[in-house]
């Protein structure tokens, strides 16, 4: 297989130079922008609307330990366990240590937290594998909304430069006095709102701050919405780094079905609705969890996403792609505690509060992604990445609830004060040597077998079959792919036009690429990983895996003992 090594786009007529760019709008990156603001000039740079990303769309809310009875300790605990042996304990409980001042953070910046009923103080509540109540939540289930509004809201207010519809492309490399490669600033794709190309520019800087999100549009079906299509892990790879553990997706195991032809972003009925008692249903009337797990529906996400994927395989009563959600013992107050999925119900023409919803594991969360601290710094020298686009040790091989949007803005608000106190020296790029139209971009009609590939072999449960089936397809549709330029060497040579589509999905089939090169190595089922063919964890695979793409475009994958 080879994969582009840039995404072809005609050459730049535009620059701009800041001290810090920031790639991406979500949690992690206005908090990142909102941290440097004050001190530096800032860019971000996204491309649709400020509110594209997964931030907008989280339902659970944010962990952090609020109440006296629970402990940091208690928190980091739950979380190493969910992580299946492979979190940093100590950027955990760094990370723990910070999660309940980023809360107030945000509260002071002016986010409003659901009460406790009757009260002032904010109401904590439980989702799966936390053992205490430590998540805070607004609206009921639209958390991440408000977290999203007050952090639009605040970077607006403070002054943050934002550059809309521009798409990240690739970065810009440049060498320093000492020898030592350099990130330098990014090639940005300037587009309408259709994502039709209107020009090609540069936006150098001192430090480029990746936030781009995580990869769940790899997929068929997944709970992420259409702009999180691993823009960030693939400019990466195209940038020479290796990015760590891709392989562990988490699937939720509660997405909505829509039937069987829907695709891209599916509504998510939350983990919360199983803590308010709700329990799944085969296609035969069965219930899917009793004596899979002592915690039976609040088993933690993997558990009860694998049981769901092998009921579904027995298709029990004839129905093979989805079980069912009970919830009708809440009756109306179902309508009030879930005012979202309440609505994205009664578009398919249901009302929980009588029907049982139809239910599929889907793609959720990227747990792997750019290897970094929870400062940002990565192995480039100028280059950050923070939120879901990084892997920074406190996920492990499965991430625990609600602790992503607190890693958000934690990491973001870190980069961003660090940089306002040092930035790396200004170093020129180096001279771009090929010509940046001469790079094959995916034909777009191509896109939904890769993400059918990906759904199909790469879900919940894989083995060694149908992964080489998927790096087979995958293969394939790549060896296909197209020229944006005619040579005119090859006659029946497809023509593809740069723009939004075709560089996201040229983004995500070399994000799906490195997803089966790693799960492909990984012999044991470990965290939100399961292979069928190795169905145990095994001691010699507490390993992190790197993927790499070499200078002729194909992967390569290392392993390294974690420690
Ligand atoms: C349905 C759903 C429910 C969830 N519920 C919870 C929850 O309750 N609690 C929790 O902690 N987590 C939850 N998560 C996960 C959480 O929302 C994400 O992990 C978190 O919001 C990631 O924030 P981020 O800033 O890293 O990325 P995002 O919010 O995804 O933002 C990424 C940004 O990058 C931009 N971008 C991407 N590529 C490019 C490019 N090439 N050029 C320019 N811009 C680009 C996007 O447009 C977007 O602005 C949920 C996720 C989903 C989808």
């Amino acid at each position: 297989m080879s994969l582009p090594r840039r995404l072809a786009a005609p050459p730049a007529t535009w620059e701009r130079d800041v001290d810090v760019v920031v790639l991406g709008s979500g949690a992690a990156g206005l908090s990142a922008a909102l941290a440097v603001r004050p001190v530096r000039s800032v860019l971000v740079v996204t491309k649709d609307i400020l509110s594209a990303g997964s931030t907008q769309w989280a339902q659970g809310g944010l962990a952090g330990v609020l109440d006296p009875s629970d402990t940091i300790e208690n928190h980091v605990r739950d979380t190493l366990e969910a992580g299946a042996g492979l979190c940093d304990e100590d950027v955990v409980r760094e990370l723990v240590t910070e999660a309940p001042k980023s809360i107030r953070y945000l509260m002071r910046l002016g986010a409003a937290f659901d009460p406790e009923q009757g009260g002032t103080d904010i109401a904590l509540t439980r989702e799966g594998g936390h053992s205490h109540n430590r998540i805070v939540h607004s609206g009921g289930d639209r958390s991440g909304a408000e977290v999203q509004r007050t952090l639009d809201e605040s970077a607006i207010g403070a002054g943050v430069d934002v550059l809309g519809h521009a798409f990240a492309l690739d970065l810009l490399l440049g060498t320093g006095a000492d020898g030592e490669r350099q990130a330098v600033g990014v090639r940005i794709g300037k587009t309408d709102e259709h994502g039709v190309l209107v020009s090609v520019g540069v936006v150098t800087a001192r430090a480029v701050v990746i936030a781009s999100g995580g990869y769940g549009q790899v997929f068929a079906s997944t709970s992420n919405p259409p702009a999180v299509t691993g823009d960030g892990v693939a400019m990466a790879l195209r940038a020479g780094l290796p990015v760590t553990d891709v392989e562990f997706v988490q699937f939720h195991p509660t997405v909505m079905w829509r039937g069987p032809d829907a695709v891209g972003q599916q509504a998510l009925v939350s983990e919360a609705v199983r803590g308010e008692g709700a329990i799944l249903y085969d296609g035969a009337g069965d219930r899917v969890m009793l004596g899979v797990h002592p915690l039976e529906d609040l088993a933690p996400r993997d558990v009860v996403a694998a049981a769901i994927s092998r009921r579904m395989a027995e298709a029990p009563g004839g129905v093979d792609d989805h079980v069912y959600l009970d919830a009708t013992h809440m009756g109306e107050r179902f309508h009030e505690r879930f005012p979202s999925i309440t609505e994205a119900c009664r578009e398919i023409g249901l009302d929980p509060a009588i029907d049982r919803i139809p239910v599929a594991p889907a793609a959720h969360y990227a747990c792997g992604g750019i290897r970094a601290g929870l400062d940002g710094s990565t192995s480039l020298r100028g280059l950050y990445a923070v939120g879901e686009v990084s892997a920074t040790g406190v996920h492990g091989a499965n991430r625990l609830a609600s602790n992503s949007l607190t890693e958000s803005v934690v990491a973001g608000t870190r980069v961003g004060r660090d940089l306002a106190w040092e930035l790396p020296d200004r170093v020129p790029i180096d001279i771009e040597i090929d010509d940046p139209m001469d790079h094959r971009l995916l034909d777009p009609a191509r896109l939904r077998e890769v993400r059918a590939v990906m759904s199909r072999h790469v879900g919940v449960l894989r083995d060694e079959m149908s992964l080489s089936s998927a790096a087979g397809a995958l293969g394939s549709i790549a060896h296909g792919m197209g020229s944006a330029k005619r040579t005119g060497a090859i006659d029946d040579e497809v023509r593809v036009e740069p723009s939004r589509r075709t560089w996201e999905g040229t983004n995500i089939l070399t994000v799906a690429s490195a997803v089966v090169a790693a799960a492909r190595t990984r012999h044991e089922s470990r965290g939100c990983h399961r292979r069928s063919d190795f169905p145990e964890p095994r001691a010699e695979w507490l390993r992190h895996l790197d993927v790499t793409l070499a200078a002729d475009g194909a992967l390569d994958v290392s392993d390294r003992p974690h420690t």
